[in-house]
């Protein structure tokens, strides 16, 4: 029986599940920044439902009131605006299973929780938390190996306890069934089997404040809302087969589980802030590109096309399945996210990615002080600079440092910097006396014709083409390694250029 009750004949299946209407969800608990594994989660959901034409769902898990921060929901909202994928239905945009919030669903719990408890699934728990204090105290005393509820009030009559819960504490407490077995048929990790004595013992679902279990909360709104597929982190698969006894508990067909592999550090150990950056918040401020953090975290775990790195969002969607998704644990290497980042850095417009840039040349100081906006001048020049810099940029933040030569002079450099290996300083003098005439043609050109003058040159004086120019790219940019040179000459100007070089000529 398929969940919808229709009998599906076996050669029909693949056709069947291509026509079914796909949810899938991201259900992050607001109880910290978004981090790289929540983006993988949410960016697999995303693509997953996406890719079968189906419904990605954003569901908030705040019942952990304790743990709860309204700067957390914000935190979300902000990283996703920022990451440029959206759900189809969540707390901000409503949908048919709203509210998406779970505070605000605490009722639907309670009705939930207690239509376990009638048919004799759940049970009533009168245990104080002195009482459970006391066990686990006892049993460490013991060295016992037991944790956990040691099912005391099992077996309290049915008909005691409901009195009994008219006036006194309680929480409800999953009966769960011993002697048992419970198969969970995962779409990644295949078939994993667990005795239902090694369960969690009877955890509770509702606690004495009303507030739902996660466990609770979690399996009634997956069916509520229709969820059809679970994808979620791993971490997860040891509270499945709690999950599966109770979609049995309530009579419902549990979704299909996918628990995506482990992302790692390089040494092998889970992914931390030992490793760097992990919150999405910070990869924002450290000048990483969304385009570039997406593409990366899409290939963590999958592979699509042999050979292929960069993939849009709507490729990715159009390649995404499960069957790319691998078993082994993922490795977040920091390395080719840079590498991604260059490269998306390198395929903007000026225009954009002058944009992208401004921020950072604003805070350091690249037009006068730090903090200040550029003029329309300045503007300009920022948005004409950039394909000088796009092609070595690695982060956002790394372009107004390689620009400030051009925004104010730089104070000239030792005059040894100006020598060419293995020669003089006088000789450097001729050559940067040589480069001073070709300056001003170098100016009103393009690169190609600029190249070829210095060539020329180049030639008719016995020099080679990298010594006659180095001078000369001293002079302008004040250093060595710089942005190209033809480039920043003629976005000087002839009039700056010649100035920069005649203040070069007389330091030497
Ligand atoms: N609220 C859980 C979390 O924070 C959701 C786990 C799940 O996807 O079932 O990850
Ligand atoms: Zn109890």
């Amino acid at each position: 029986m398929s969940r919808f009750g229709l009998y599906v004949d076996k050669e029909l299946k693949p056709l069947y599940s291509f026509l079914m209407e796909i949810r899938d969800r991201y259900a992050p608990s607001p109880t910290g920044l978004q981090h790289i594994g929540g983006l993988r989660t949410a960016l697999f959901n995303y693509l997953f439902a996406k890719s079968r034409n189906g419904k990605f769902i954003l569901r908030l898990e705040d019942t952990d009131r304790t743990r709860f921060d309204e700067a957390y929901v914000d935190n979300l909202y902000a990283s996703f605006e920022w990451l440029g994928f959206r759900w189809d239905e969540g707390p901000d945009i409503g949908g048919p299973s709203a509210p998406y919030i779970q505070s605000e669903r605490l009722e639907i719990y309670k009705k939930y929780a207690r239509d376990l408890v009638e048919s004799g699934h759940a049970y009533y728990c009168f245990c104080s938390a002195e009482r459970l204090d006391t066990l686990r105290r006892e049993r460490e005393a013991a060295h016992s190996s037991e944790a956990g509820y040691d099912r005391h009030c099992r077996a309290v009559d049915a008909q005691e306890a409901a009195s009994r819960a008219a006036g006194e504490p309680h929480t409800i407490r999953l009966r769960i069934p011993l002697g048992e077995k419970t198969g969970l048929d995962d779409a990644l990790l295949g078939k994993v089997e667990w005795k239902n004595d090694d369960v969690s013992p009877d955890p509770v679902l509702l606690k004495s404040d009303g507030f739902p279990t996660y466990h609770l909360a979690n399996v009634v709104d997956d069916h509520l809302m229709g969820i059809t597929h679970v994808l979620r982190a791993q971490e997860w698969v040891s509270s499945t087969p709690l999950h599966i006894i109770m979609y049995r508990a309530f009579g419902w067909t549990p979704p299909v589980f996918c628990h995506l592999p482990m992302v790692m550090g390089q040494d092998g150990k889970k992914l931390s802030k030992r490793h760097g950056a992990t919150s999405i918040d910070e990869f924002r401020k450290n000048g990483f590109l969304p385009e570039a953090l997406v593409n990366y975290v899409a290939l963590l775990g999958a592979s699509y096309e042999e050979g292929k790195e960069i993939y849009t969002l709507d490729e990715l969607c159009a390649r995404f399945s499960l069957e790319k998704l691998n078993k082994a644990p993922a490795v977040f290497d920091y390395k080719k996210l840079e590498w991604y980042n260059a490269h998306y850095i390198r395929v903007k417009t000026d225009a954009a990615l002058a944009a992208l840039a401004l921020p950072y040349a604003v805070r350091s100081g690249l037009f006068g002080v730090p903090g200040r906006d550029p003029g329309a001048e300045q503007l300009a020049l920022f948005k004409a600079v950039m394909p000088l810099v796009k092609e070595r940029a690695v982060f956002l933040g790394d372009i107004p440092a390689k620009l400030t030569y051009l925004f104010s002079e730089p104070p000239v450099p030792d005059a040894s910097e100006f020598i060419p290996k293995k020669s003089s300083l006088e000789e450097a003098r001729r050559l940067l006396a040589i480069g001073r005439t070709l300056a001003p043609q170098m100016a009103e050109t393009g690169d190609e014709d600029a190249e070829r003058l210095a060539k020329e040159t180049a030639q008719r004086e016995g020099v080679k083409l990298g010594d006659l120019l180095m001078p000369l790219r001293v002079a302008i940019t004040g250093s060595r390694v710089s942005p190209p040179l033809f480039g920043s000459i003629r976005l000087l100007g002839a009039a700056s250029s010649l100035a920069r070089i005649d203040r070069a000529l007389e330091s030497l």
